[in-house]
């Protein structure tokens, strides 16, 4: 038997309708919001995520799936949407077709990472983006449509994370005040850190290893930092949020660990719950952050686009389908099943079986049943909620007979009203 690739998963029916549920969520939501739908290639060129995600991000340096192509191109599975939502929004002008450059996407991702619960190589991810406004309100309508995602989900004791990381003017110095309380403690961290110091030392607030955690604890933060405009903005950002009711925290440890983002920085965390409180979240574990983003001001110039400011997130559709609540129960849509009366009913219940399918009503035929009791049986196990019986007497006098599934009760309609009435008992 050939398996699935480790870290990859099948999405199967009966777990595909909490997906389903989470994606319809999502649009309806992007929609009320005023983004626009894009679709990126799943493949783009290597140096994009060199350049965008950035060479000393752990994505570029450890997790990407790259390879040359039968053209010698050096190509990459994206690991994550940011850069090509740049890319498409320079490349197309998107800022001169559009209304406004607000856009969301949704689709597949590859890490290559060590795959444990909600943490996979290939994973899903609602990406929002908005270039070209500097506004703090902006930021906070951002928040604003992450946190109601999360909420409209029915996902309970979530918790909003924010910072903000100051700018290319100011946080040179936080990063130089990082490096000089750490002093001689350097050498006791662990080897990212050492990394870390000398590539991005925002970093080092990343580091998950308990024995420098006393250090890291230490350390300043980057708010005590911001300059006077980058603290404005900050302020901004929080008098908004105020105004929405949305509750935050501030945390000195959201640096995020990507290169580009400047100012603001945000996560929705799934509460890591005690069992018995009847939270769902904690089924997450340590992999905790449902979706997580901000502001990255430089970045579309970087990648060779005008000078424009973009602020946006990302959130795990995994991890958002684990943190559903456990009772959401998500109803399948009403179905009709024909059964047909001996061979003689058949033709009769196919085109009855096509008029209801062109009205619009899911309905269903069990071709392999031939009794009329083996067809109950099947419409029972496809939890048809109504069962045509087409054929027999009932037929020759111009009728079908309607059974509800649920009660057991039957009768007769006339054939020739048969798709309201089936519409009617579906209802
Ligand atoms: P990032 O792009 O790393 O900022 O991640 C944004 C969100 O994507 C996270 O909060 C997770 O919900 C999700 N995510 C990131 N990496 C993975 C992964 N390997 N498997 C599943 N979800 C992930």
């Amino acid at each position: 038997m050939i398996t699935a690739i480790r870290g990859t998963h099948d999405i199967l029916p009966g777990q595909i309708e909490r997906w389903q549920f989470v994606e319809r969520v999502a649009h309806q939501l992007c929609e009320r919001y005023g983004y626009h739908e894009i679709r990126t290639p799943i493949i783009e060129r290597e140096e994009l995520f060199a350049k965008g995600t950035g060479e000393t991000t752990d994505i570029v340096q450890k997790e990407m799936y790259s390879f040359t192509d039968k053209g010698g191109e050096r190509v990459t599975l994206r690991p994550e949407a940011t850069p090509s939502m740049v890319r498409a929004y320079v490349e197309h002008n998107l800022e001169q077709t559009l209304p406004s450059a607000k856009l969301y996407a949704i689709g597949p991702m590859f890490r290559y990472e060590r795959p444990q619960k909600g943490r996979y190589r290939q994973f899903h991810q609602l990406d929002v983006e908005v270039f070209g406004l500097n506004d703090p309100a902006i930021d906070a309508e951002v928040i604003d449509l992450a946190w109601s995602l999360v909420t409209d989900l029915g996902i309970k004791r979530a918790e909003l994370v924010i910072n903000s990381v100051g700018c290319a003017a100011c946080r040179p110095k936080f990063a130089a005040a990082l490096l000089e309380a750490l002093g001689t403690d350097l050498p006791k961290l662990c080897q990212d850190c050492q990394r870390r110091a000398r590539t991005n030392p925002l970093r080092i607030y990343d580091c998950k290893v308990p024995a420098d955690q006393p250090i890291i604890d230490r350390l300043p933060h980057s708010v005590d930092f911001l300059d006077e405009s980058c603290a404005t903005h900050f302020a901004g950002v929080k008098a908004h949020l105020d105004t929405f009711g949305i509750p935050w925290r501030v945390s000195h440890r959201l640096v995020r660990g990507l290169d580009y983002y400047t100012r603001t920085t945000f996560e929705i965390l799934g509460a890591v719950a005690s069992a018995d409180d009847g939270s769902d979240a904690e089924s997450l574990g340590a992999q905790n952050a449902l979706l997580g983003g901000g502001r990255y001001d430089g970045l579309v110039k970087d990648l060779g686009g005008p000078d424009r400011p973009g602020i946006g997130f990302a959130a795990g559709l995994e991890r958002l389908v684990l943190a559903l609540p456990q009772e959401l129960t998500i109803d399948p849509p009403a179905m009709a099943c024909v059964a047909a009366i001996g061979d003689d009913g058949r033709p009769e219940a196919l085109k009855l079986l096509r008029e209801l399918r062109r009205g619009g009503i899911a309905a269903v035929m069990e071709f392999e049943a031939r009794s009329l009791r083996a067809q109950m049986k099947r419409a029972d196990r496809v939890k048809a909620r109504v069962t045509v019986i087409v054929g027999g007497d009932e037929l020759a006098r111009g009728e079908v007979t309607l059974r509800n599934m649920s009660t057991g009760d039957q009768h007769a309609v006339p054939r020739a009203s048969a798709v309201e009435a089936i519409r009617k008992a579906l209802a």
